[in-house]
């Protein structure tokens, strides 16, 4: 049997004692792990494999500030717009990686075109 993975998410999900002092509101709670640049738009913008894991990208918060939050941004949170940025840089990577196969494959289909 495989061990289980033990992600940083894993580990905050599966932590004993869930209640701490939420990062949005500052009160004590039962807290639940939230994705700070939200996890819907990681699927949006493609990058799931690589924010949902990120541990610079969870934080611990109560319920109630979840619910508020949504799938929106908090700007108040001083991590959010340094994560955007960095999953923009991601996302430009990729489309530079993309561009390249694009290179690639053109230049090899002109090679089957002209005879040698
Ligand atoms: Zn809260």
């Amino acid at each position: 049997m495989k061990p289980k993975r033990r992600s940083p998410l894993y580990e905050l999900q599966n932590r004993e004692d869930k209640n701490g002092i939420c990062a949005m509101c500052k009160e004590y709670n039962l807290l639940t792990v939230d994705h700070i640049f939200p996890a819907s738009l990681l699927h949006v913008w493609g990058l799931k494999e690589y924010g949902w894991e990120d541990e610079t990208n969870l934080q611990l918060i109560c319920k109630k500030c979840q619910m508020l939050k949504g799938a929106n941004f908090d700007f108040h949170n001083p991590k959010t717009i340094p994560l955007i940025e960095k999953y923009i840089e991601i996302l430009k990577q990729l489309e530079d990686i993309r561009h390249k196969i694009d290179i690639d494959n053109m230049k090899k289909v002109k090679d089957l075109l002209e005879p040698q």
